[in-house]
């Protein structure tokens, strides 16, 4: 066999798995037919939090223009940004070549798909492996709608030279929301068609109603239960149809971009010549993310079926992953409690039980809401809306969910997710002595 172990991906998930098996001692080989990096790096949270974060310090500023911080408003500039944000991605591929070199992990260029249980072809040289791992990520789903190869896909959009006068995007999900804020942001229209009746599914409803009413301030439209049908190019414009309840209606833009889900990357690999058992919806995988049909392969980060699609979630699946090749099967994937931020302005944050999952499954819980606009923590930030629901179980206090829209909300909810991991209960958050005044010190009032 040419390797221990062939991994397909350079993102978090094989990264993460590569350091520890060749740690191990194992000869490893990785592949990408992409810049070396994976998504996160280079084409997802990283280059997102450096446009988000800037237009953030803006928004920041141009409220406390009105609050004695600037004579003159500042302003914002889209070049200017894109400049800054390919400063900090662009080496990102050259640092993650040479963490391999020094891991001794050989990395192969090149599409590849497996031949057979053991093999794999990359362009034109064959592979054999005792072990491969599929950490092969995810990409924009397909729409199957004339016209959907005319949209941008959120790689395209964090790369355009220019900000559109006038974007619609489609779907109603994370990247929507995130870029929409950041487009309205710095200057451009801003429409969000999305198909169902509620947006951001994932999130507490309360705190997705109450991030409508902000997102309609910054004046962008969202329009609900509206299904795009087509996207056609007229002369420089985009016309995207959008069926409503029967009714069709056309809306005319400088740019369309994709925010309607990913899926795992997984067709190009031939899963079915390594007899992976898979769906649409990624390699199916037991406790240990091992292939359920082929021990020899495991499976993780955005390639696993009904996971999480998020960056730690990758990061500890390549670890877990990664140990159960290494040792042989000594360590199951924990997915309990997983806090998701909406980086818009202002983010909002989830961890934990919804109120309705409470509900469904039959728990006595109390739950504790708090109003916070007017509070300390959000004023002296010069915000107007804050809000926060925490819920915990009515025999003992433990908490079991929080849900936050707060300019800090992502912080926030870091700590809310240790409080869940650990087990703690409200009387224990209110009596630590939370240093003062940070957002964090609201805890008390929180709980
Ligand atoms: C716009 C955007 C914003 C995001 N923001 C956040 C965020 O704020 N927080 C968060 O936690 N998560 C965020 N995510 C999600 C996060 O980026 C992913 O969950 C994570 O990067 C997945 O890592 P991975 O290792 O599973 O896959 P990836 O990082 O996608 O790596 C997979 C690699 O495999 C390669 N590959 C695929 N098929 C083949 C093949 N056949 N042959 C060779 N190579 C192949 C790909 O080129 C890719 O480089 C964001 C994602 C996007 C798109």
């Amino acid at each position: 066999m040419d390797y221990d172990l062939f991994i397909i991906g350079t993102g978090t998930a094989g990264t993460s798995a590569a350091s520890i098996c060749s740690k191990g001692g194992m000869k490893v080989a990785i592949a990408d037919y992409r810049s070396l990096g994976g998504t996160c790096a280079l084409r997802g949270c990283a280059p997102k939090k450096v446009l988000v974060g800037s237009a953030t310090l803006y928004e920041h500023l141009r409220r406390m223009t009105r609050r004695g911080v600037f004579p003159e408003g500042p302003t914002l500039s889209w070049k200017g940004l894109m400049a800054f944000k390919r400063r900090f991605i662009d080496p990102f591929p050259a640092i993650r070549a040479e963490e391999y070199r020094r891991m001794g992990v050989d990395v192969c260029s090149g599409v590849v798909s497996f031949i057979d249980k053991n093999t794999a072809r990359v362009g034109d040289r064959t592979f054999t492996s005792k072990k491969f791992l599929i950490a092969s990520g995810s990409a924009p789903r397909a729409l199957n709608i004339p016209g959907e190869e005319h949209m941008v896909t959120s790689e395209g959009f964090m790369d355009l030279d220019d900000l559109p006068g006038s974007i619609v995007f489609v779907g109603g999900g994370y990247i929507s929301f995130e870029f929409a804020h950041l487009a309205a942001l710095a200057g451009s229209k801003v429409t969000i068609l999305h198909k169902g009746g509620r947006p951001l599914a994932n999130f507490e409803k309360d705190l997705v109603s109450r991030l409508l009413k902000v997102t309609a301030k910054l004046g962008i439209d969202v329009v609900l239960n509206a299904e795009v049908t087509s996207i056609e190019k007229k002369g420089d414009s985009y016309v995207t149809v959008a069926d409503a309840r029967g009714i069709r209606s056309p809306y005319v833009s400088d740019c369309v971009v994709h925010g309607a889900g990913r899926v795992p990357e997984i067709d190009a690999l031939d899963l079915g010549r390594a007899g992976v058992d898979h769906t649409q919806r990624g390699v199916r995988v037991n406790g240990f993310l091992q292939s359920v049909s082929n021990p020899d392969i495991y499976a993780a980060g955005d390639a696993v079926e009904g996971t999480y699609m998020l960056k730690p979630v990758s990061e500890n699946e390549g670890f877990v992953a990664g140990r159960n090749i290494l040792e042989g099967n000594v360590v199951k994937v924990d997915h309990d409690v997983v806090p998701s931020v909406l980086f818009t302005v202002p983010e909002i944050a989830s961890v934990g039980r919804s109120e309705s999952e409470l509900k469904s499954g039959g728990e006595d819980y109390d739950v504790v809401e708090n109003d916070m606009s007017d509070w300390f923590s959000t004023r002296y930030l010069g915000m107007d809306n804050a809000y926060s629901k925490v819920l915990k179980r009515k025999s003992d206090g433990r908490i079991l969910g929080a849900h936050i829209m707060s300019p800090r909300a992502g912080e926030i909810i870091n700590l809310f997710t240790l409080a869940i991991r650990c087990g703690m209960d409200s009387e224990t958050l209110k009596t630590v002595p939370w240093a003062f005044p940070t957002n964090t010190s609201d805890m008390p009032r929180l709980v």
